[in-house]
């Protein structure tokens, strides 16, 4: 029997339709540096109208794919609405990729416009002769001072001044595709994750599900456009009514908290570093942080103390949250039980988080055995769900997925967890970076986690390097707080009774900073690289 309700396509243009009437008057806020710029909703989508009708002056028909090079601003939020509502495909493009898988990424998802803030212009220009299929560059704002910009580069505003608002939305079969994110491939080319407007609008929908925001919120949009959907955010706004507020390229502690001062936000969402930073500028400088209730971190592991400290300091909760590229990303949320004792809840905080709805996850073995739920079983995370991918673009890459006995297909993450009765998961490694030393395994992601409590400490990532006894042991590589001197000696005897005995590491490395992946994850790639090169200077506390 068919169900008697109407068959409404899910899609983007219906969270468009519901923020631009019934959120009207809430705002999108643009920080330039110094001051800000404000639009209500009502008005951008005004102005999506013009992109859109833009867009398909140039050309743009059926499914094409228009990039977006930007930092969070109102500009990328009007892309994030005309391209997929007008039927296109967006393609939001990482500025900190490598020239060449750059130029792969815009030419694999054969991109026809490309929109980029003129801040982006060397990225783009740089790059520019080698991509053929892109027939017309749109430019939001200046480049910066000395940057020639070729004549037939067309000008954002020019191009919305000369069109009407209005615009003949069609409707989008709701598995058709929306947006295209690429992951960010440290090892070999990147590949291709394409959102649906189904998968958008149910992720969306998740996120109000998993997070308390409502219309009194004013979300600080911290997370990267760039980067998968900047987590639902510019989309999860938009249904509720909350505001938006867009720091633009000025994302170190300083300007990010001049900012907060001028546009107080109820929420946000950031990787640990960017929070790290903004904690440490709080010691010496004067952040009200009054207003602000919580923060959603993830996109790597987050660091007990970082939690521990905005809550005891500023009372502000942080919730870490779990996913990836081909997840939309959300996939795990770590809040604790119903009921728990406030003295009880950091343990739950801290670890990698729950399912959130909509989406399941598993643990598996090296045979592809399920394992259980005891939190002691460590096995390759796999996900599976509404807004999970099932496949790369033009990429079928059949070593990602296992398909079970109902033939679902699930993600192998790459991630490395464990699962406990509660269904809490707690990753303990990329596969590719887990450490095993004697044939145990050793949680970098734990040591890390006990290193980064230290005052001393501003980063630590931690290392498998080769040993002649144990085959691997872990390598600390620690960036110290400006300032402070601490020994190796000293960091073993603080991770005495953090850690089990023999995950304490016997070689240390100090460094000026750990390198970073185009996503401002630990490259710890790198790191072995460099130690396997000699590149560093290692202590042994043990010779
Ligand atoms: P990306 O696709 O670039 O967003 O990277 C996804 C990866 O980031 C995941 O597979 C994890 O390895 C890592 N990650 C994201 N969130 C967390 C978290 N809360 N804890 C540990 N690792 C995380």
């Amino acid at each position: 029997m068919l169900s008697t309700v109407g068959d409404v396509e899910l899609g983007i243009g219906l969270i468009f339709e519901h923020g631009r009437t019934v959120h009207a008057r809430s705002e999108v806020v643009t920080f330039d540096g110094t001051a800000v710029s404000r639009i209500t909703f009502a008005a951008l989508a005004d102005r999506v109208g013009q992109l859109a009708n833009a867009l398909r002056a140039l050309g743009i028909e059926g499914d094409d794919r228009v990039g977006t090079l930007m930092f969070n601003r109102q500009e990328h939020q009007e892309a994030y609405f005309a391209i997929p509502c007008m039927g296109a495909v967006m393609h939001t493009l990482n500025f900190r990729l490598h020239p060449d898988q750059f130029t792969y990424v815009v030419n694999h998802a054969d991109n026809r416009v490309i929109i980029f803030e003129g801040f982006l212009a060397p990225v783009l220009l740089a790059v520019r002769d080698r991509l053929p299929n892109v027939r017309a560059l749109i430019m939001v704002g200046e480049a910066p001072e000395g940057v020639t910009v070729p004549p037939d580069v067309l000008r954002y505003e020019d191009l919305l001044a000369a069109q009407p608002t209005t615009f003949e939305w069609p409707t989008i079969a709701e598995r058709n595709a929306a947006a295209i994110c690429y992951t960010s491939g440290t090892t070999g080319d990147p590949k291709g994750v394409v959102y649906s407007h189904r998968s958008m609008y149910l992720h969306a929908l998740g996120f109000l599900a998993n997070f308390e925001v409502s219309q009194e919120d004013r979300i600080l949009a911290i997370v990267p456009m760039f980067h998968v959907n900047a987590w639902g955010l510019p989309y999860a706004a938009w249904f509720t009514g909350a505001d938006l507020l867009m720091p633009a390229r000025f994302l170190q502690a300083e300007p990010l908290c001049r900012f907060l001062a001028l546009e107080p936000p109820t929420m946000s969402a950031g990787v640990p570093t960017v929070w790290a930073d903004v904690l440490r500028f709080s010691e010496t400088h004067d952040v009200d942080f009054s207003r602000l209730n919580q923060i959603i971190v993830g996109g790597s592991a987050v660091p007990v103390s970082l939690i521990e400290n905005f809550q005891q300091r500023h009372d502000v909760k942080i919730i870490q949250a779990w996913g990836m590229t081909e997840t939309s990303p959300l996939g795990a949320i770590a809040v604790p039980p119903r009921h728990t004792p406030v003295a009880d809840q950091l343990r739950y905080r801290a670890k990698t988080g729950r399912p959130m709805a909509g989406v399941s996850l598993r643990i598996v073995d090296e045979d592809a055995k399920v394992l259980p739920n005891d939190g002691v079983a460590v096995g390759e995370l796999q996900a599976y769900g509404p807004w999970v991918t099932s496949s790369y673009l033009h990429d079928p890459a059949p070593e990602k997925f296992q398909t079970d006995e109902r033939g679902r297909v699930w993600l192998r993450t790459g991630d490395v967890a464990s699962i406990d009765a509660e269904w809490y998961v707690q990753i303990t490694d990329r596969a590719k970076d887990v450490i095993k030393s004697g044939g145990e395994w050793i949680s970098s992601v734990d040591l890390e986690n006990a290193l980064m409590g230290h005052p001393a400490i501003a980063e630590a990532a931690v290392v498998a390097v080769p040993d002649a006894k144990w085959d691997e042991r872990p390598m600390a590589c620690i960036v110290a707080r400006d300032g402070a001197t601490v020994t190796p000696a000293e960091l073993a005897a603080f991770l005495d009774g953090r850690v089990a005995k023999w995950w304490i590491p016997e070689r240390w490395t100090f460094i000026a900073e750990v390198p970073k992946t185009s996503t401002l994850k630990f490259d710890k790639k790198v790191l072995r690289a460099r130690h396997a090169a000699g590149e560093l200077a290692v202590t042994d506390i043990t010779a």
